[in-house]
Order: structure tokens, then C-alpha cells, then sequence
């Protein structure tokens, strides 16, 4: 019988194209037809009723509910009318993916269709199974999901979805909604306060988000045989093809037609539930991919991110193909990462990282890029634990992804600003001077984007009018990354603002005021700006001098979360109390230990159960080949070396699979969960993972391709 890797390599060589319909060639005339917008409900809802619910959506107010029962009557004939069946609350739990839970609109006792707004307002669902460090099963042992209204509903598969914030019944957050709102609201404040010292008609200041993501594409097929692939998203086993990605080839070449007519696929699901997909190309790796949708809204972003991954899994499958969203799914390649386009932007339309014309606007430009940096530099570390994943943690520092090293990238011509900025420090700004024009800042070019010199390597970059986090994982929920973000920046702001306000009540112009306390940010945070090669040891080793964290494993980098700073950062911004901060860290580092020990167990069981056997069976061939070479009296020389070689590596193989399974038993009793996930982190995975891994690599070189059990990298990577 042909082992599961002939049979799947088989099936790949016959994929035959697989056909799909775009509802019109243009897009205009189906973008959204899935969302129940805001024009939808304007057409739908009585005057009185709609404006309410746009004020509810503007302001995040409450809506009372006889104005949520004309909404979820609407909504219900709007998705009757496009043959919805059923309804759910959609939630983003800490698990990482999204949750549903689907009734029907069907009333059987009354024999009609019903949707009450109160099912549309809130829920409860069996919440047991859903992670919450410790805080549901000590106080309340149900949670409920709550209508979020700036989030419009949607239909997928047939399902109205209604987007939802999770929390216990004694308030506690369990989702990565609630506090990614909460954190709106406090930049949100702590913006505004600063853009009135510039212009007093400013009331909103909304963070924008887009997001680069990056995956990776094989077979359906192949996909089902390779054990750890669907057990743990990665590859835990497999030798570097001949050609990886040295050619740089793939980059820049034209997108596979199968892959090429999935994309078309999802993009066309996309727009139809309103996610602005804008760009899709191919990436570094083979394999790899990109899409890109405009920016949006924070909170949007992040719930189209979310779905964006949902459909891609159910498109993919369609087309008997596989996304693989994990951060390192290939050892050798690059990994993937998601870039966190970051922004805010006022409700006079001005995006506070656009840096203009006017010297007055730049002023204000250079506040928010000084507070920002001044953020990352005071709390590196609440970021760097922001993106701390099993999976990330094979990313970062890799030498394709940037490093565990927090540093934020300028470019060459705002450097140059702050520095003189900086170096001028002393010069003294009386009343009447022309500030700008003697501090150099009088000139900075409207158009950064073309001369900003686009460093790749940066966990942290400026990008002409925004900032891009890198460092964020390929499969993490943005929202994590980007509450900390806005936290941070928050609280900068906040201080920025009582700063300058001294300095003004001491008798400082506002302008003189404002140019003062940003000299002090500037020289205070200057350790954390790096604009060299970020992948180079050097950096390393110049950050070490620098005293920047260089955290690679995530149960180390999350032990932030339970210091005190952190604590009172986030209650008083009123985004997560302590012991919302404790069960997440709870939940992160139980999320830590189950996929280290999942690996290790896949490694495990490869080894001794697909690889050793395969090894011993070929070395057999190679023992009755030495024994006729011998009977014909001819030289067993190399017969011999290489059955020396295998026995070998199945011995170091064997060696360290028990070991590693010893280690595991050992921690497995560890009681104290951080002292648990630290053990996974050093005694399970680096202690053994990668000698693992070289053994069961070298018997990949040695034995008989025909024998090998496990699809190659060379079969995923490039067979489509
Ligand atoms: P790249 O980094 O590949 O050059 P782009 O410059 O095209 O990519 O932008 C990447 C992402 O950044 C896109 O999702 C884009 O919509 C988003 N973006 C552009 N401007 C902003 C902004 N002001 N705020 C947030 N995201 C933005
Ligand atoms: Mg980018």
C-alpha cells in the first residue's frame, strides 16, 4: 500500500481548477451587501430610532431598548429576506480564534420567525469551555456576550452574525474586544486633550489600523500528511529543500495559478462583508503570501482581520488548499508576521503621524511621533509581551523577522530633526523668536514616505505617516498588541499634556511650552531609537550596552504583566483591572505550556513511530546489501559507513525523545504555572527541540526517498 505522502502526492498532481462567480465584475455593486451598515439601517429604521443609533455607535453610548428592538427587527427582515436561517453572537474569546453560537430565528410555538432585541443585545453562552484564568470558576460561572453596535452584523454562511464584546457576570473582561474599546476611549481622551493645544475644534481622535498579513499556501493534501502540521501548525521535522528561498526569486515572481484563483475567491468573500482588501502578493518564502486591506477604524480592523482569517480557512478549502497563519510554519524560511499599520487621526479629518506643510501642524506632528516614541522606550517591555507567542517565539530573532528587541525606526530625515532638536536643546526661545526656523524644525518635507528609507528589519517603524508594528505574530488577535499600544500612548499623552501645562503655568508660551517638553522626551527616550540592521548580532550586542530587554522566551517576557507599573497603567486608563491582568497572563502562559507540550509531543511520536521505524527498515536493505556485496566478495565499505551513520542518529533520536519526555513528566507536576511554562520553555524546548530535529533531518538525507514517511519540504513548498 503507498504510504499517506504518495497518496497525497498523487492527489496533488491531479487539482484541477476549481470554478467560483464574482456577483458582478464590479465591485462597487456588491462591496458590503453582507453588513447591515449604517445606510442599511438608515433605510430601515424610523428617523428617531436611526439617529439614536448612530449616536450610539459615534459616542459608544448605550442603546435603550426599545430603539435595540426596531433594530433587530430590521436587521431580522433584512436577513430574512436574504435567506439567513440563524443567528449568533460573534466573539473573539482569549483563545485566540473567533466563537459563535447559532439559534434560529424560527419560533416553532408561535410558528414564525422572532429575533427579540433582547437576544440581540445579549446572550449567554455556555462560557465553561472558553479560557478565563481563574476568574469564572472563584466568582461567577457563566459570562455573557453583549452587542457591540460600531461593529455592523454580517451574514456568513447563512448566519446573521452579530459582533459582541465576552464578559463574566461579575464584569470581568474574557474577550480581546472589551479592553481594545476601552483603550480606544483612553487614547482617544488623552488625544484630544493634546490636539486642543493646537486646534480647539478637534473632539475624536480614532486610532486606525491596517493590517499586513502574511501566510503561507500548500496542499490540502500534503497538509493532512504531515502529522505536526495539523496538530501544531508547524513543522516540527523536515530538511531544507535544495532551492528555499536563496534565489529571492519568489518575491517578485508571478502567483501560482491555484493560489492565484483562491485569492481572487477570498477578496470576493471579503468584499462582500465590507473588508476593504486592497493588495495581495507574493512574499519572501515559497509559499508565502500577503493581502492587505485599507486601513479602518481600530476596532473594525481587528474584527476584520478576524473574519479576514475565517474566510480564508473556508475559501482555501474549497480550492483543496491550506492557509498556514502560524509564525514559523517552516524551519529555514521566513516566518510570518502581521504588520500593525498604526495611526491616529482626528475628526477634522487630520492624521496626527502626516507630517505637513504648515509649521504649526508640524509642531503638532512632532508631539504625537515624540509621545509615541517616548511610549515604546518607558514600556518596551508591556509591547514586547504584547506579541509574546509560542509561535512568535520562532519568529522574532530569527534572522528573517525582527528581534525580541524592542527599537523604534525613523528614517534618516526625522532622526535628523529630533536630533537637532536634541543637540539644540540649550538654545534659549524667547517671545517673538521664529521657533521653528531655530530649532530646525521649520522644514520638515510634507512627503516623508518616498525618503523614509523603508528598514525592513524594524519591530517599530515610522513609515512615512503611520507606524508599522512588525513584531506582531501571523496569528495573533491584534487586538492584544494594539491595546497596549494604545494604552501607552495613552498615558504619554497624558503625562505630555500636565507637562506642558507646568511649563505654562510657569510662564512659557504654549508653542515655547510644548518645543520644551518635547526636547526632554526626546533626549529621555533616545536609547530605544536604532536605525542599523535590526537582524545583525551587532545590534544585539549594541542593545545589551544600551540596556534594551532582549526577551526571546515568552514566559519570560510576560512576567511584565504582573508588575505593579502595569497594574496601575492599565486601571487608570480603565482598561484592565489586576485581576483581569492576572488572568490573562494566566491564560497566555497556559496557552505557552499546551503548544510546547503538543510539539514535543508530535516530535515524540514522529520519531518513534514513523522515523525510527523507517530508518531501522532502510538500514535493514542497507545490512542485506552489505552481507551479498561480502558474499560476492566485494568492498562493504560504503554500505557500512552509512549503516553506521543511521544507527547513529536513530540512537541520538531515541536518546532524546525519552529524555525529553522525562523532562516533560518532571514538569508536569510543577503546580506553579509560570515556574511550569519557564521548564517547557528551557528544559522541554531548548534542551531538546533542535537535536531532535538534526537527527531526524540527517535520516531524512540518508534513507530512501521512496521509504520516507513524510511529505518533504520541497513537495509543500513547491508542488501546488
Ligand atoms: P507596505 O508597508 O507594504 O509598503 P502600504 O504602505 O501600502 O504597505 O500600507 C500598508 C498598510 O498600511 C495598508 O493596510 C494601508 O491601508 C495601511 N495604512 C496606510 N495609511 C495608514 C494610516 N494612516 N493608518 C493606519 N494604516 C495605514
Ligand atoms: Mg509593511
Amino acid at each position: 500500500m503507498a504510504t499517506l505522502r504518495q497518496q497525497s502526492l498523487m492527489m496533488v498532481q491531479s487539482r484541477e481548477k476549481v470554478s467560483f462567480e464574482a456577483p458582478s465584475t464590479k465591485i462597487s455593486d456588491y462591496f458590503g451587501s453582507e453588513i447591515f451598515s449604517l445606510a442599511e439601517m438608515k433605510e430601515s429604521l424610523a428617523p428617531s430610532v436611526y439617529k439614536k443609533v448612530s449616536v450610539a455607535i459615534e459616542k459608544g453610548t448605550k442603546i435603550d431598548s426599545s430603539s435595540a428592538e426596531e433594530v433587530a427587527n430590521a436587521a431580522k427582515a433584512w436577513a430574512l429576506a436574504k435567506g439567513v436561517t440563524h443567528y449568533t453572537h460573534w466573539f473573539q474569546p482569549l483563545t485566540g480564534s473567533t466563537a459563535e453560537k447559532h439559534d434560529t430565528f424560527f419560533d416553532a410555538l408561535s410558528n414564525i420567525e422572532k429575533f427579540k432585541g433582547s437576544a440581540l443585545v445579549q446572550q449567554e453562552p455556555d462560557a465553561s469551555s472558553f479560557p478565563h484564568g481563574g476568574i469564572r470558576t472563584t466568582f461567577e460561572a457563566r459570562g455573557y456576550t453583549a452587542w457591540d453596535p460600531s461593529s455592523p452584523m454580517f451574514i456568513l454562511e447563512n448566519t446573521l452574525c452579530i459582533p459582541t464584546i465576552f464578559v463574566s457576570f461579575t464584569g470581568e473582561a474574557l474577550d480581546y474586544k472589551t479592553p481594545l474599546l476601552k483603550s480606544m476611549d483612553a487614547v482617544n481622551n488623552a488625544a484630544v486633550s493634546i490636539c486642543q493645544l493646537f486646534d480647539r475644534n478637534v473632539k475624536k481622535v480614532t486610532p486606525s489600523l491596517g493590517v499586513e498579513q502574511e501566510y503561507f499556501v500548500i496542499d490540502k493534501a500534503l497538509f493532512a500528511a504531515r502529522p505536526d502540521l495539523v496538530m501544531s501548525g508547524r513543522t516540527v521535522f523536515g530538511h531544507n529543500p535544495a532551492r528555499g528561498q536563496q534565489l529571492d526569486d519568489h518575491y517578485f515572481g508571478s502567483i501560482p495559478s491555484r493560489v492565484k484563483s483562491f485569492m481572487k475567491h477570498f477578496e470576493i468573500e471579503s468584499w462582500k462583508l465590507g473588508i476593504p482588501v486592497s493588495t495581495r502578493h507574493n512574499e519572501v518564502a515559497p509559499g508565502q503570501f500577503e493581502v492587505a486591506p485599507v486601513f479602518e477604524e481600530i476596532n473594525k480592523a481587528t474584527d476584520h482581520n478576524q473574519l479576514l482569517m475565517d474566510l480564508m480557512d473556508k475559501v482555501a478549502d474549497l480550492h483543496n488548499l491550506k492557509v498556514l497563519f502560524h509564525e514559523k510554519p517552516f524551519a529555514g524560511l521566513n516566518g510570518s508576521g502581521k504588520h500593525n499599520n498604526w495611526s491616529l487621526i482626528t475628526d477634522t479629518g487630520i492624521n496626527l503621524f502626516q507630517p505637513s506643510n504648515s509649521a504649526r501642524e508640524n509642531l503638532q506632528f512632532l508631539t504625537f511621533l515624540v509621545a509615541t516614541i517616548k511610549s515604546v522606550h518607558d514600556h518596551a517591555d508591556l509591547l514586547r509581551a504584547s506579541i509574546a507567542s509560542a509561535g512568535n517565539d520562532f519568529r522574532l530573532g530569527a534572522n528573517e523577522a525582527p528581534p525580541a528587541i524592542i527599537s523604534v525606526f525613523l528614517g534618516s530625515t526625522l532622526s535628523a530633526v529630533l536630533d537637532e532638536l536634541e543637540e539644540n536643546g540649550n538654545i534659549k526661545i524667547e517671545k517673538g523668536d521664529n521657533m521653528y526656523m531655530k530649532l530646525g524644525i521649520n522644514k520638515i518635507p510634507e512627503i516623508i514616505l518616498d525618503n523614509t528609507d523603508r528598514n525592513r528589519t524594524s519591530p517599530f517603524a515610522f513609515t512615512g505617516n503611520k507606524f508599522e508594528f512588525r513584531a506582531v505574530g501571523s496569528s495573533s488577535n491584534v487586538a492584544g498588541p494594539m491595546t497596549a499600544l494604545n494604552v501607552i500612548v495613552a498615558d504619554t499623552l497624558q503625562n505630555m499634556h500636565k507637562d506642558i501645562q507646568e511649563e505654562i503655568d510657569k510662564g512659557s508660551e504654549k508653542k515655547i511650552a510644548i518645543v520644551n517638553v518635547l526636547r526632554n522626551y526626546i533626549k529621555e527616550s533616545k536609547k530605544v531609537r536604532f536605525e542599523g540592521d535590526g537582524y545583525s548580532e551587532a545590534w544585539e550586542k549594541e542593545a545589551e550596552k544600551r540596556g534594551l530587554s532582549n526577551l526571546k522566551s515568552t514566559p519570560f517576557a510576560l512576567k511584565v504583566l504582573l508588575e505593579k507599573s502595569v497594574k496601575d497603567l492599565y486601571e487608570k486608563h480603565g482598561v484592565l483591572d489586576e485581576r483581569e491582568l492576572h488572568a490573562r497572563h494566566e491564560i497566555r502562559l497556559e496557552n505557552y505550556i499546551m503548544k510546547v507540550q503538543i510539539e514535543s509531543r508530535v516530535m515524540g511520536d514522529l520519531a518513534l513511530n514513523h522515523i525510527i521505524p523507517t530508518a531501522i527498515q532502510y538500514q535493514n536493505k542497507l545490512i542485506e546489501n552489505a552481507n551479498g556485496l561480502k558474499g560476492l566478495g566485494l568492498d562493504t565499505k560504503a554500505a557500512v559507513l552509512t549503516i553506521n551513520e543511521i544507527s547513529k542518529h536513530i540512537e541520538a533520536l531515541k536518546e532524546n525523545v525519552l529524555a525529553m519526555i522525562d523532562a516533560r513528566r518532571r514538569l508536569n507536576k510543577e503546580e506553579n504555572i509560570a515556574k511550569k511554562a519557564e521548564g517547557y520553555s528551557t528544559d522541554v524546548k531548548d534542551a531538546y527541540f533542535d537535536k531532535i530535529r538534526y537527527a531526524a533531518d540527517k535520516l531524512e538525507l540518508f534513507v530512501d526517498d521512496e521509504f520516507w514517511p513524510l511529505v518533504k519540504y520541497r513537495e509543500m513548498l513547491f508542488l501546488r
